[in-house]
């Protein structure tokens, strides 16, 4: 899954108007009906070869079972599920997209074992009680922002069969702590000086706006540390704010101008595993990482402990949006200092990193 433009509209069922006649206002209010998003989605090979491997190379937990597609957007989980040999398919998304996903089966041959539900998950019927494997693609940057989770977990217990598995069924985030210097100053510290003007008022808000962009390993300053697992078979909802600790270990002496947080995704359930990572040793995802700046900069040296602990929990007005603060202090340090991050909406398609625009990697 990929970051939603406008959360509010989100909440809303999808006009019901074919989607190849939709005007831009609409692509506007449902941002997933557009194919660039799913375009996006569908080239990162990472995430679409994952599930692919996950699902097809376990055909034997597929054949002859009944499988739901939380949020099947084109279809290509479903797709994957069908040829996997399950005996029905049920692929359910709120979005116009869903049009083209059933032509997209129907040119595949897909048309007797792939039923398709539009509308919202929490709100559709389905064709059949209870299902053998659920499957969805809902993780959002910072894994958790979007919210789609609560989506999965509300299938999970109300259309899962005991005994069950959930296609994937395990999520690990991670946070580190970064060099960061050039961007720093490009991104946050560019505020204190304006073709001359004191713009630094903005620079308090553009810190507490996490930053999602890719960071290369060697900016990496410490060990990572866990600081949230997910196991999907058990989570409930209100586990999903939390307040972890942390202690990262610097592993050489250097700057501290920001902290990473990224996310691992793990089908454990199937006989030969598969995971995925986001994480800055790991090949480009459309997730990259997440980047929490810190206000000043922290000098380290090798083997000496940053500690501290990040609060996560959805924001009380839009629950799609994410309040994270996270407090922190060297092990040697008596007062810890405390900063409120706010993930939330950015411009439709995903603005300067959209499939719209140019992907580029900053560094
Ligand atoms: N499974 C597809 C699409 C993943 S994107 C793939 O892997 O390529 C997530 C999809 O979930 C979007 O198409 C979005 O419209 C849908 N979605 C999000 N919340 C939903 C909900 N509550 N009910 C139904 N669909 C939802």
């Amino acid at each position: 899954m990929t970051m939603n433009s406008v959360s509010s509209a989100m909440d809303q069922p999808a006009p019901d108007v074919p989607s190849d006649s939709m005007t831009s206002r609409d692509y506007y209010a449902d941002s997933y009906a557009h194919f660039g998003i799913h375009e996006e989605m569908l080239k990162d090979n990472v995430r679409t070869g994952s599930y692919r491997a996950a699902i097809l190379n376990n055909s034997h937990l597929f054949k002859g079972k009944t499988v739901l597609d939380v949020g099947c957007g084109t279809g290509i989980l479903s797709m994957f599920a069908a040829k996997a040999g399950a005996s029905l398919v049920v692929g359910v998304d709120m979005s116009n997209i869903i049009d083209q996903a059933q032509k997209i089966i129907e040119a595949n041959g897909f048309k007797d074992t792939i039923v398709l539900v539009k509308g919202k998950l929490e709100e559709v019927q389905l064709p059949i009680a209870q299902f053998d494997i659920i499957i969805s693609e809902w993780m959002g940057y910072f894994l958790l922002y979007e919210s789609m989770l609560d989506t999965v977990l509300d299938a999970r217990d109300r259309y899962l069969k005991p005994g069950g598995l959930i296609f994937p069924d395990n999520a690990r985030l991670y946070i580190a702590a970064i060099e960061d210097q050039d961007y720093k100053e490009e991104k946050i510290n560019f505020w204190d000086n304006v073709y001359g003007f004191d713009y630094s008022c903005i620079k308090d808000i553009a810190l507490r706006e996490p930053l999602v962009d890719t960071v290369e390993l060697k900016a990496v300053v410490t060990d990572p540390c866990v600081i949230k697992h997910i196991n999907l078979l058990t989570v409930k909802k209100e586990d999903l704010a939390f307040t972890a600790p942390f202690a990262l270990t610097a592993t050489r002496n250097d700057y501290i101008h920001a902290f990473l947080a990224w996310f691992d995704i793990f089908f454990e359930c199937t006989h030969k595993k598969i995971q995925f990572s986001t994480g800055p040793h790991a090949p480009y995802t459309h997730w990259k990482q997440t980047v929490f700046y810190t206000p000043s900069t922290i000098t380290i040296n090798e083997g000496q402990k940053l500690v501290g602990n990040l609060s996560c929990a959805p924001n009380a007005r839009n629950n799609r949006d994410l309040d994270i603060s996270v407090s922190f202090k060297l092990n040697t340090e008596d007062e810890a200092t405390k900063v409120d991050y706010k993930m939330c909406v950015i411009l439709p398609y995903r603005c300067h990193d959209g499939p719209l625009c140019q992907m580029g990697i900053r560094r």
